[in-house]
């Protein structure tokens, strides 16, 4: 006989506003016969979603000059780029959409006010990323990138600053780490940019995760919020799998869970998240229980 188990998909699994807005963009243009479509750097970290685009005639490129067909549409993604980056995508003479999200448009601004009045800005991030290596941009070269409170207890001392976080930042790694730059600064200014659908998505795994004893984390292996979101769960629950596709979910794992929360990345297509649910409930033969993405 099958285990009965409890079944809960996040309701804030799942494609966040700027993302939606991105993709939503694209397929517009594609639809509208503007073709080829060019994203700058991948549209999104899912390789469900760029196989279907790819097969819409909409790709990614790192710059203008890689553009093979100057006739296509050049969009900007969610994560944004720099103002210099900007001007020399609309030097292209391609036309241009900007499909940047308007919460890290909004990060930007902020970045922007506080370094026209002279602060030095530090972005809690990855520097890595293409949202922060675009939020640098604004900081009008007074900007450094730390991980955590560790690497900012290394930062020298700054007349003004401004602490500003990527969007997909963890809320107690923000705050730890601007308790650490006050200690380097007369004048210390905290601005919480963790967009509110990253900071709604926290909260509601944290509430799950820790009365789970599965929880599985559906998204890309290469896309840092839901590598993110898996990491704070490993903090919660007593086991976490962090899987692409219901392909790779451990029978045993999930046979032997009572309690089971599925969550995913920004960047994960409720597509994917439903066969992932789809599975697990396949493996215990049983219905969604308590809250789910499916009201
Ligand atoms: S994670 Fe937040 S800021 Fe980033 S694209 Fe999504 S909604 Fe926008």
């Amino acid at each position: 006989m099958k285990n009965q188990a409890d079944v809960i998909v996040a309701k804030r699994a799942g494609f966040c506003p700027g993302v939606k807005g991105a993709i939503e963009k694209v397929l517009e243009l594609e639809a509208a016969g503007k073709k080829p479509v060019y994203t700058i750097g991948p549209l999104i970290h899912n390789k469900q979603v760029t196989d279907m685009l790819a097969a819409k005639q909409i790709s990614a490129i790192n710059t203008p000059d890689e553009a093979t067909d100057k006739s296509g549409v050049l969009v900007i993604r969610a994560h944004g780029i720099t103002p210099q980056f900007q001007t020399q995508v609309q030097a292209s003479g391609m036309e241009v959409v900007d499909a940047t999200c308007p919460l890290v448009k909004h990060a930007q601004n902020i970045i922007e006010k506080f370094a026209r009045e002279g602060y030095h800005t530090v972005i809690v991030g990855d520097g890595d990323h293409a949202e922060v290596i675009g939020l640098m941009g604004y900081t009008h070269g007074q900007g450094v990138v730390v991980s955590g409170p560790e690497e900012a207890a290394k930062l020298p001392y700054f007349d003004k600053v401004n602490v500003v976080s990527q969007t997909t930042q963890k809320e107690s790694v923000f705050y730890a780490t601007a308790e650490e730059v006050k200690k380097h600064a007369a004048v210390c200014q905290i601005s919480n940019t963790i967009c509110q659908p990253t900071k709604d998505r926290q909260k509601e795994t944290i509430e799950q995760a820790q009365h789970a004893d599965l929880v599985i984390v559906v998204g890309g292996k290469h896309s840092a919020n839901t590598t993110r979101l898996a990491l704070l769960c490993k903090g919660l629950a007593p086991a976490v799998q962090h899987v692409e596709t219901e392909t790779e979910l451990e029978e045993d794992l999930v046979k032997k869970a009572t309690r089971i929360f599925i969550t995913a990345g920004a960047s994960t297509p409720d597509w994917v998240i439903d066969r992932v649910a789809a599975r697990v409930r396949e493996m215990h033969a049983v219905g969604i229980k308590g809250e789910s993405n499916d009201d």
